[in-house]
């Protein structure tokens, strides 16, 4: 376990030169205090828990001080948003403080959001929100629990600094750990700007330090090219399976190594709805929870463009054929899983599109139907969980069909089907109306809310006692949030 000063540093990427990142200080905030920090993510960088109790640990994650060899950059990158390129993005209110290595030899970037002005704030103020900040911090490690890679989050940092959004707020800081912070942005920054020699200096940073093993391959870029396609296939059939809608897939939030990245007005299905936006500002639905999968591939054809003076266009097409039958492929394994089946049939993807249909318009909570059709054996939970339908007829023909299906699994001991089904079925999710009472609560100086909800969403498969209100469908008033996308 290492005290905050020991923190062993190595930047690779500062070390790239300042086509790709700019040198700046984090503007500090007033009156640092911890918010809420994460264990786990501590541990990623073998830091004892207590140093969260270190007056240094605001002072360090409040941008009061810095390591000595942390070299804060912030990085240049573009994006689609929207659809649109957006030529100039880049770090606006965050920097990468620098590379921390583990005693495992894993490395660390530490990135600080919130940070304060950088040349590519644009019209922004380089700030982030209290809000926002602990939602990032709460979705990050609760996706990770859930077995969703993610960025994760070290702690918040709030402060009294005054933010002006629709309203007076205080600004915060979350650090933020990924192995890397490289977006789908960064290689279309450096094709649209026809800079052949800066593009092949981050394609092969990330080829070296990110995908060693495409290295031995024949053609290392289009193999690093497929990893990045098959793990975003992987993440985003995740992110379907357990209902989670990002609400923001520009490609400059798109990260390369198919993690969780940036996390704006990001919610967890209540009710299941295909058809449900996340995003207020996203009036024509382009990131809708079921559109996460084409604009999946969407994003990597975007990606594969930039890529283009690497790869011949016929290997990227080819590549990119891969997204589908590969995120179809996860999918229904996670789903098979969700349902209790252990083997598989050629019909179950039928069997679960029409579940989905049958949900669809009949507010059923997405998370606790899963988890109570494993509480009980398969035909006791479907006879509980029909009342809850509003096409009891159309109910009835899918439960005859999951119940034929469940007849043919070799299920002789109940308790280990429980088990298993609980073990992929989260009784405990970030619910949006969860989070906001956490936040109003931080809001009024009382952080503890947002600690409890933290440590109860690391453990989303175990039932906690004293935890049921946790587990709840959101009260009226918490259906229909209007999450801000300012942040
Ligand atoms: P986001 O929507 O948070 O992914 O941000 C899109 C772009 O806007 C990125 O380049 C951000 O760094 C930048 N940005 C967002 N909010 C701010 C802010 N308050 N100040 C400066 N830049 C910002
Ligand atoms: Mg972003």
């Amino acid at each position: 376990m290492k005290a905050l000063d020991e923190l062993t540093f190595d930047n690779r990427f500062a070390r790239l030169g300042d086509a790709l990142s700019t040198h700046v200080l984090p503007e500090p905030i007033d009156a640092p205090r911890v918010v809420v920090a994460s264990n786990a993510a501590m541990a990623l960088l073998d830091l004892d828990p207590a140093v969260a109790q270190d007056p240094m640990f605001a002072q360090l994650f409040g941008g009061h001080t810095l390591w000595a060899n942390a070299e804060p950059r912030a990085m240049v990158y573009s994006g689609h948003q929207f659809g649109s390129y957006n030529p100039q993005l880049g770090d606006g209110r965050g920097l990468l403080l620098g590379e921390v290595y583990n005693d495992a030899g894993e490395h660390w970037d530490l990135h600080l959001k919130g940070a304060g002005m950088t040349p590519y704030s644009r019209m922004g103020d380089g700030r982030a929100v209290l809000r926002s900040s602990i939602r990032e911090f709460l979705a990050s490690e609760a996706l990770h629990a859930l077995g969703i890679p993610s960025s994760r989050a070290l702690c918040v940092i709030g402060s009294d600094t005054p933010v002006w959004r629709e309203t007076q707020e205080r600004a915060a800081m979350v650090l933020r750990l990924a192995p890397s912070h490289v977006r789908f942005g960064h290689f279309e920054y450096f094709y649209y700007t026809k800079r052949p020699e800066q593009q092949k200096l981050l394609a092969e940073h990330v080829l070296t330090m990110h995908f060693p093993e495409c290295q031995e391959q024949p053609e290392p870029y289009l193999a690093m090219f497929r990893e990045i396609v098959e793990r975003n296939a992987e993440l985003i059939a995740k992110w379907q399976a357990y209902g989670f809608c990002h609400g923001v897939m520009n490609t400059d939030n798109m990260s390369i190594l198919g993690i969780t990245f940036d996390f704006g007005p990001f919610a967890f299905l209540d009710d299941f709805d295909a058809n449900f936006i996340c995003n207020h500002s996203d009036h024509e639905g382009r990131y809708s929870f079921s559109n996460q999968v084409p604009i999946g591939q969407w994003n990597l054809s975007a990606l594969a463009q930039a890529l283009t003076p690497f790869i011949s266009v016929e290997a990227l097409r080819e590549t990119l054929g891969l997204f589908l039958p590969l995120y179809q492929a996860h999918y229904l394994d996670l789903m098979r899983r969700r349902l209790g089946l252990t083997s598989a049939e050629e019909a179950d993807q039928q069997l679960i599109e029409a579940l989905l249909q049958k949900m669809q318009g009949s507010s059923i909570d997405y998370t606790l139907f899963f988890r109570r059709l494993g509480d009980e054996p398969a035909e006791q939970a479907v006879a509980r969980l029909r009342e809850e339908f509003v096409d009891l007829k159309g109910f009835d023909d899918w439960a005859a069909q999951y119940l034929a299906r469940v007849s043919r699994e070799d299920i002789q001991d109940e308790d280990a089907r429980r088990e298993r089904m609980h073990a992929v079925n989260p009784l405990y999710i970030l619910r949006n109306y969860l989070a906001q009472k956490a936040i109003d609560a931080a809001q009024a100086g009382d952080y503890s809310e947002v600690q409890r909800l933290h440590d109860v969403l690391t453990q989303p498969f175990t039932e906690q006692a004293g935890m049921q209100s946790y587990a709840e469908r959101p009260p009226e008033w918490g259906k229909h949030l209007e999450i801000s996308c300012s942040s």
